[in-house]
């Protein structure tokens, strides 16, 4: 799977999201906890909306990275499931 914009993979591996969430992450201070953390990350694995494991297909944000910021709230269109 590429890019709309040019050829470029839009398949992501998961040490490269862990990477990149580390380092988006230094950047804020309301993060959530473990717990919820993982509890919004389940929802997210069984959600019909998660693309390629790792990427919700209505904000377009990594669910790794949106899941941990304590203030986000899902954006599914019919009512957030976290
Ligand atoms: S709609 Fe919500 S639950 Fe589904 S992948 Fe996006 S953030 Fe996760």
């Amino acid at each position: 799977m590429t890019c709309k914009g040019c050829s470029t993979s839009v398949i992501v591996s998961e040490e490269e999201i862990d990477t990149l969430v580390e380092e988006q992450l230094q950047f804020e201070e309301d993060l959530a906890n473990d717990v919820l953390y993982k509890e919004r990350l389940e929802l997210c694995r069984s959600c019909p909306s998660l693309l390629y494991n790792t990427t919700c297909s209505h904000c377009g944000c990594f669910v790794k990275f949106r899941a941990k910021l304590a203030y986000k709230k899902c954006p599914f269109p019919t009512g957030a499931k976290w």
